[in-house]
């Protein structure tokens, strides 16, 4: 192949319309069939989307190895030979077309079991073949089913061939001469029509420079076509440091932008709500963690821009206090707050527990659910609108229109992840200026995922419980020692303390886990026979009205076991219940294991997990368990999490492109992933309308993708 970019002197470039936008139909060698091919199975529509379809490996002709060689450890293998051997055995479903390959050490079986016509008819006996694919053994022998067969051309003497391309493909590409290597083809060519100057950088050059990146066409270039390895190696680097660096400029663009742009609500002064709260009523010091994400809080809503931040706290560090203190600094400043929970249960529990906080301070609370009843409803929501009430506690209810502020200043918004986003936005409403958000979440999510998926928010996290928690002891039991388990919670009874048995039940609808909780049920109360003990049930098929009374007589403490599903989830805080069993844990994701052991360890006495699982545990659910066992750090956990399920699956994050990288990954490039971060704060802090000369490539760049990505901040 020849040079890859070609000077052409065909036409002047249109400066406003780049090469790249050409639809794929006009590339040499597409046209309308394949272009509606490229289309419906890769997505690719244009020039530019082609170019960003990167090769999955490349084929290096020098490296080629002896079929001896082969053995059951050999992956992926390529070698060249002479093909002596070449016929169809079998019929019907059973038919395959057989060859053999033999180079100066031994014989190669190759085998295809689809498009048997068209192998037979591009290649022949007496040819050497260059060939490459994965090898198996079949009766003792090394063999490649639907190996990769090219007419072996011998490398250049020199040693300068390219590394050769070989592209994600599908069947139906493939059945229109589009394998992985013809595509390889439209690339080259592709190549061939462009020059240096349409694949411009939108780095600045200062960071190039820096971390020695290469340029954007370079790099183009070589992750395409590369010489060498190590070539390739650094276009890569470089492209995903692109990839990373651009998705955290947008992010921080609309964090840092309503800094500077947005309205909001001043909380100018700390006032004698807060301070006689603090001095009065305050039931504990505070840790240095709740200090901290106060003084945050306290910066950003005196400058009279819009708060938006995101406050991450393992479960029982704290966050309510934090959240009241912040309610408190509103009321200081003649705002009203409210403070929304996902479920009803949760906006009680609030709502109790701010009650005995708040006495004796003269701040009004208020609630409102789904069940208010229309008196009062229509009392709160007048007092609401005089500003009577100064802080409304509730659920979804709140969202509604008919709940209007005369001065709406914070919302708090707790456990996050089971409100969309269209519900928050409807609350930002409510006020002439928009209020300041405190977003609280239970859910650990690891620093590189928070970035990713939450770069637009600022962002607070608190790492430290409060002192005197006894850490929870975490350990896995056998089906087999269920009675153990059960004498060891009667135990805890008899100490006045109180249990949880929780279920797996994905789906509320799925029908077999209901009836194993059923069953289960049953099974529970026979180890624990009334009148001696009670039992509360909970689950998704329940009546809401059920529900409450049921997790309410746990919650007082007249019932001595919760059997439910993972309903009781999020949040619930019973202090005095010290066991937590899980069953079937196995079935569970780790997040969601951490969350349900966080509903223990929350009083002053030493509490338990037990983990119950069947002796049939996959590889992964070990892992889990023993990650389980083995720490209480939401935090690790959460990294852990990453790492075993990838970012897609976590749970509390947003299903938002944000994470869909073409090459960067947010578990494997952590450190690339900082080092953008880094470079983009620091040139949004010194340029954030980006004008300055050195970042009019970024700016460029950026407008070019508009409407791309949704993303139009910039102007
Ligand atoms: P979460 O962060 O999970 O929402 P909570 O706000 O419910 O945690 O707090 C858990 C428990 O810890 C509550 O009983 C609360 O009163 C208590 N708590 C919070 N902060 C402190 C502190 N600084 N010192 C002692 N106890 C605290
Ligand atoms: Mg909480």
């Amino acid at each position: 192949m020849g040079p890859i970019f070609v000077a052409t002197n065909l036409c002047i470039i249109n400066q406003t319309v780049s090469i790249l936008a050409s639809p794929i139909e006009y590339l040499k060698g597409v046209g309308p069939l394949r272009a509606d091919l490229l289309r419906k199975e890769l997505n690719i529509y244009t020039f530019d989307d082609l170019l960003n379809l990167f090769p999955h490996r490349h084929i290096d002709k020098t490296k080629v190895s002896k079929i001896a060689s082969i053995n059951f450890q050999t992956e992926y293998i390529q070698v060249t030979g002479k093909l002596e051997f070449l016929e169809t055995i079998g019929d019907g479903r059973g038919k395959r077309l057989i060859g053999q390959l033999r180079d100066d050490t031994g014989v190669l079986e190759l085998t295809w079991f689809q498009g048997i016509n068209w192998v037979q008819k591009s290649i022949g006996v007496g040819n050497t073949y260059l060939v490459f694919g994965k090898t198996g053994f079949f009766n003792n022998k090394p063999q490649i089913v639907h190996p990769e067969i090219e007419l072996f051309v011998p490398a250049k003497a020199d040693g300068k061939n390219y590394l050769e391309p070989v592209y994600p493909s599908t069947e139906k590409l493939k059945a229109r001469a589009l394998n992985g290597r013809q595509i390889a083809k439209l690339t080259y060519q592709l190549f061939m029509q462009l020059q240096p100057a349409d694949i411009a950088e939108n780095v600045p050059e200062d960071t190039l420079h820096k971390y020695q990146f290469v340029k954007r066409h370079e790099a183009y270039r070589a992750a395409h076509f590369p010489q060498t390895q190590e070539e390739y190696d650094k276009a890569i680097h470089r492209l995903k440091f692109e990839e990373l660096f651009i998705a955290q400029v947008r992010m921080n663009l609309v964090r840092l932008q309503r800094h500077k742009a947005s309205r909001g609500a001043v909380f100018e002064k700390v006032g004698s709500y807060f301070n006689g709260f603090y001095n009065n009523h305050l039931p504990f010091q505070l840790t240095n963690a709740q200090k901290r994400v106060l003084k945050e809080i306290r910066q950003d809503t005196a400058k009279g821009h819009q708060m938006n931040r995101l406050l991450q706290g393992d479960v029982g560090s704290g966050k309510t206090i934090v959240a009241l203190l912040s309610m408190l600094l509103a009321a200081d400043n003649g705002y009203q707050s409210c403070l929304m929970a996902p479920t009803e249960i949760l906006a009680n529990q609030h709502f109790m527990g701010l009650s005995t906080l708040l006495k004796g301070t003269g701040i009004e609370l208020r609630i409102l659910t789904g069940s208010t009843k229309a008196k009062e409803r229509r009392e709160i929501l007048a007092g609401l609108l005089d500003d009577t009430i100064h802080f409304i506690v509730g659920t979804h209810a709140l969202i509604e229109e008919v709940v209007q502020f005369k001065n709406l200043g914070l919302v708090v918004v707790d456990e996050q992840h089971r409100f969309g986003v269209a519900q928050r936005a409807a609350l930002w409403k409510k006020a002439v200026v928009p209020p300041h958000i405190l977003v609280m979440t239970a859910t650990p999510i690891p620093r590189t995922l928070a970035m990713t998926a939450y770069g637009d928010l600022d962002y607070s996290v608190m790492d430290e419980l409060p002192p005197g928690r006894k850490p929870i002891t975490t350990v896995h039991r056998n089906e087999t020692q269920r009675f153990k388990v059960m004498e060891f919670i009667r135990d805890e009874i008899a100490k006045g303390r109180q249990a949880y048995i929780i279920y797996p039940l994905i789906e509320e609808s799925e029908k077999l886990s209901y009836e194993d909780l059923m069953q289960g049920y049953e099974q529970v109360k026979s180890y624990f026979p009334e009148p001696k003990y009670s039992i509360s049930m909970v689950h998704g098929r329940m009546p809401a009205t059920q529900k409450e009374t049921n997790m309410d007589r746990f919650v007082k403490g007249d019932t001595h076991i919760m059997v439910s599903t993972t309903v009781i989830e999020v949040g619930v805080n019973v202090p005095n219940a010290s066991v937590m069993v899980i069953e079937s844990a196995e079935k569970f994701g780790l997040s969601q294991l951490h969350q349900l052991r966080g509903r223990v360890g929350r009083g002053s006495e030493k509490s338990f997990c037990i983990l119950l699982t069947g002796s049939r545990v996959s590889v992964d659910a070990k892992e889990r368990i023993s990650i389980m066992c083995a720490t209480n750090d939401g935090f690790k956990i959460a990294e852990k999490d990453l790492e075993l399920r990838g970012p897609g699956e976590i749970e509390g994050t947003r299903q938002s492109g944000a994470l869909n990288f073409k090459l960067a990954s947010i578990v494997n490039d952590k450190q690339l992933l900082e080092l953008a971060r880094f470079e983009a704060e620091n040139l949004l802090e010194e340029d954030i309308d980006i004008i300055m000369a050195k970042n009019l490539p970024l700016k460029k760049y950026l407008q070019s993708q508009k409407g791309k990505t949704g993303w139009s901040k910039i102007s």
